[in-house]
C-alpha cells in the first residue's frame, strides 16, 4: 500500500498518476481541448496602445509607453528606479553588471533555476557558483548557504575569495521559484556579514511579497522578466529594479549604448548594449500591468482550489506559500512525496495524455554540460526536489467560472 512506505507497486504507480489526474480534472474539469501550463491573456486595453503606438510611429526605443511603463512598475513594486529592457536574462546580466561583478569572478546561485540564471552570470564573462534550495521556499537557502561559506570561503580586504578557486565570489543571487519568495531576512544578513552584494532574480515573482515588501526591493538591484510565459507579458521584455538612484542612471546608460546626450553627435563613452525595451513592447506592458491586481486576485483563487483538491490526497502535497509571505503563484506545484518520484514520469505522461500540460521542474544547472564544472556546495535539497517536483495548468484563466 502506497500510504504505508512500502515498495510501490504498479498499482501504486497507477494510483498516484490517477490521484492528480482527479485532482486536476476536478479542479480545471475535463480537458476539451490542451490545457497550456501558462498562457498570457490579452483582455484589457492591449490592441488600443498598440494602435496608439504605431500611429505615433515612435514604435522603438523612445517613447511615452516605455516611461509610462516604468513609473507604472515603479508604482506597483515599490522599487524607486525601473529601468525597462529586452527581456528577463539581458535585465539580470545587467543588474550582475551594475552590482560589480566581472570576468573570472564566481556568483552564487541556486541550482534550482532556469538556466537563463546562470548564463547572465556567464555572459560577463563570470562562473555560476551552485548552492542548495530550502525545501518549504524552493528558492536559496540562508542557513545551507551561511554553512557552505563557512567552509569555503574566506573574508579579504579583496572580498569574499573561494579557497578551492582563488577567485572572489562577487554577488549572491536569490531566485523566487515560481513566485514563492525566498527566506530573504536571514539571507540579507548573512550577505551583509559577507559584504556580498543581493542581485535578486525575481523574473518568476512580479506581485509576490515578503513580509509585505514587493520581491525585487531587497536587494541592491533586481531583474523582472515579462516573457509569454510570465504573469505579465510585453511579448519578450524585463526590467531592472534598484532603489539606488547612481544605479539606476548606470542602468539606463548601459542599456542604451552609453550614448551621451547630444541633440545630433553619435558621443559614447563605454562598451555598452543596446538592451533597451521597444516602446511598442511597453504599450503592450502598460496594458498588461493595468490587469495585474485582478490577475493575482484569480490565481489565487485558483491556487486555492488547487490546494482544497490536494488536501488528504495520499502521496502529493501542494507547494504553498511559504509563511509571512505572498506568493503570485505563478505556476501552481505539486511534490510526490517517497517513493512517489520514481513515478514522477508516468505521472507527467499521464497528465499530459489526458490534455493538461504539466512539467518537471528544471534539470538542475549543476547538471547541464555548460556548467557541470562550475564549484557547488552539496545540493541535496535541489537534487529531491528536482525529482519529486510537478508543475500544474496555471493560467489565470483556469480561476474563471465554467461555462
Ligand atoms: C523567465 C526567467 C528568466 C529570463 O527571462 P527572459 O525574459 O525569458 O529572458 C530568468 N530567470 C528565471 C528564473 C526565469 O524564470
Amino acid at each position: 500500500m502506497d500510504t504505508h512506505g512500502n515498495i510501490p507497486t504498479e498499482a501504486g504507480a497507477a494510483s498516484v498518476a490517477g490521484t492528480l489526474l482527479q485532482v486536476v480534472e476536478k479542479v480545471l474539469g475535463k480537458a476539451a481541448a490542451f490545457v497550456p501550463l501558462h498562457e498570457p491573456e490579452f483582455r484589457g486595453n492591449e490592441r488600443e496602445y498598440l494602435m496608439e503606438c504605431i500611429d505615433s510611429t515612435f514604435v522603438s526605443s523612445v517613447g511615452k509607453y516605455v516611461d509610462r511603463f516604468e513609473q507604472m512598475l515603479a508604482d506597483f513594486t515599490g522599487a524607486r528606479h525601473v529601468v525597462a529592457v529586452v527581456n528577463g536574462t539581458a535585465a539580470l546580466q545587467m543588474a550582475l553588471h551594475l552590482a560589480g561583478v566581472g570576468r573570472d569572478d564566481e556568483v552564487l546561485v541556486p541550482a534550482l533555476s532556469f538556466v537563463a540564471t546562470a548564463n547572465a552570470v556567464a555572459h560577463l564573462g563570470a562562473v555560476p557558483h551552485f548552492v542548495d534550495v530550502d525545501p518549504a521556499t524552493l528558492g536559496l537557502a540562508p542557513a545551507a548557504l551561511r554553512q557552505h561559506l563557512t567552509n569555503v570561503a574566506r573574508l579579504t580586504s579583496d572580498g569574499v575569495i573561494n579557497r578551492a578557486t582563488g577567485r572572489r565570489i562577487a554577488a549572491v543571487v536569490p531566485m523566487h521559484t515560481f513566485g514563492h519568495p525566498v527566506d530573504m531576512e536571514p539571507l540579507l544578513e548573512l550577505a551583509d556579514e559577507y559584504l556580498l552584494p543581493v542581485v535578486e532574480d525575481a523574473a518568476e515573482s512580479l506581485g509576490s511579497t515578503y513580509r509585505g515588501q514587493h520581491t525585487g526591493t531587497f536587494g541592491s538591484v533586481a531583474a523582472v522578466s515579462f516573457n509569454g510565459n510570465k504573469i505579465v507579458t510585453t511579448g519578450g521584455g524585463g526590467a531592472i529594479l534598484t532603489n539606488d538612484p547612481s544605479l539606476a542612471k548606470r542602468a539606463k546608460h548601459v542599456t542604451t549604448t552609453a550614448k551621451l546626450p547630444h541633440r545630433w553627435a553619435f558621443e559614447h563613452d563605454e562598451v555598452a548594449w543596446n538592451y533597451r525595451m521597444p516602446n511598442i513592447n511597453a504599450a503592450v506592458g502598460c496594458a498588461q500591468l493595468e490587469q495585474l491586481p485582478g490577475k493575482l486576485a484569480r490565481k489565487r483563487t485558483l491556487a486555492q482550489h488547487y490546494r482544497n483538491a490536494l488536501e488528504g490526497q495520499p502521496g502529493v502535497s501542494f507547494v504553498d506559500e511559504p509563511p509571512g509571505s505572498s506568493s503570485n503563484f505563478w505556476l501552481n506545484t505539486v511534490r510526490l512525496q517517497a517513493p512517489y518520484p520514481e513515478q514522477r514520469d508516468a505521472v507527467l505522461a499521464t497528465l499530459n495524455e489526458a490534455g493538461y500540460q504539466a512539467r518537471p521542474a528544471w534539470t538542475l544547472l549543476s547538471r547541464l554540460p555548460m556548467y557541470e564544472a562550475c564549484p557547488r556546495s552539496p545540493l541535496d535539497v535541489s537534487e529531491a526536489l528536482e525529482a519529486s517536483l510537478i508543475n500544474l495548468p496555471s493560467s489565470p484563466g483556469l480561476a474563471d467560472p465554467r461555462a
